[in-house]
């Protein structure tokens, strides 16, 4: 991968004869955020099933989008499928640090991922009950960033044999303390709006996390939708 020591792979199935459709393409990334062999009780780079569950760093994120996209794609071939548009798979290396390969995959690899549409193994996803029956499957349509803000505070200062009571350090911890304190109003989308509403049917509007279900007459506060569910606070 250029600027960075990460691999990524785009292959195609090709459609059954000529193609009735754009391509489909699957998205996924291998790479895995850093993990300290210390902080594990098993090898965080191994694969270990254990009481039913998978450890290992990156088994949810995003093995457990990349594999069954993959692992489905080689299914159907053995029965047979036969696709009628082409199937194309972008692998990506970097997700967790530059991001370089799904920039390269949505510019200058274009020739090779031009698709009708993408589906991204790394967002959304579905649950079941304990005795397998379907929750749902949630789409995710878009994902929020980081942004990053720099506080500086100045002050005329002084000597440190004649103390004064203000202090630069103080006036940055108070506004640190402000920031801490400040919630922004949840923001709904079109999605965020579909999820909440389908949510209260299921859930009904006793938590109020799902008074943000549309038509509810006062939206709570984005603090008590984190204090109702932490997850819930990407949402708004
Ligand atoms: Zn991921």
């Amino acid at each position: 991968m250029p600027g960075n020591d990460t691999a990524a792979i785009i292959a195609r199935w090709p459609a059954e004869g000529t193609p009735k459709h754009k391509p489909m393409l699957i998205l996924a990334h291998m790479d895995v955020v850093d993990a300290l062999p210390s902080d594990w009780t098993t090898d965080p780079f191994e694969l270990v099933e254990k009481d039913g569950y998978f450890y290992g760093r990156g088994s949810g994120d995003d093995k457990g989008g990349l594999v069954p996209s993959l692992v489905a794609l080689l299914k159907l071939k053995e029965a047979g499928f036969k696709p009628n548009r082409d199937i194309v798979i972008l692998f990506t290396g970097d997700e967790e640090t530059q991001g370089k390969g799904a920039e390269l995959g949505a510019t200058e690899w274009r020739k090779w991922t031009e698709a009708e549409f993408a589906l991204n193994a790394d967002g959304g996803g579905g649950a079941f009950t304990r005795d397998g029956k379907p929750l749902g499957f949630g789409l995710q349509t878009s994902e929020k960033t980081f942004q990053t803000y720099y506080f500086r505070t100045r002050n005329p200062g002084g000597h440190s044999s004649r103390p004064r009571p203000d202090n630069a350090i103080y006036d940055l911890a108070d506004a640190l303390k402000k920031l801490q304190g400040y919630r922004f109003e949840p923001a709904l989308n079109e999605t965020t709006k579909v999820y909440f509403t389908e949510r209260a049917k299921q859930e009904g509007t006793a938590s109020s996390a799902m008074q943000c279900a549309p038509g509810w007459p006062t939206p709570p506060t984005a603090r008590a939708l984190t204090a109702s569910n932490p997850i819930r606070s990407r949402l708004a």
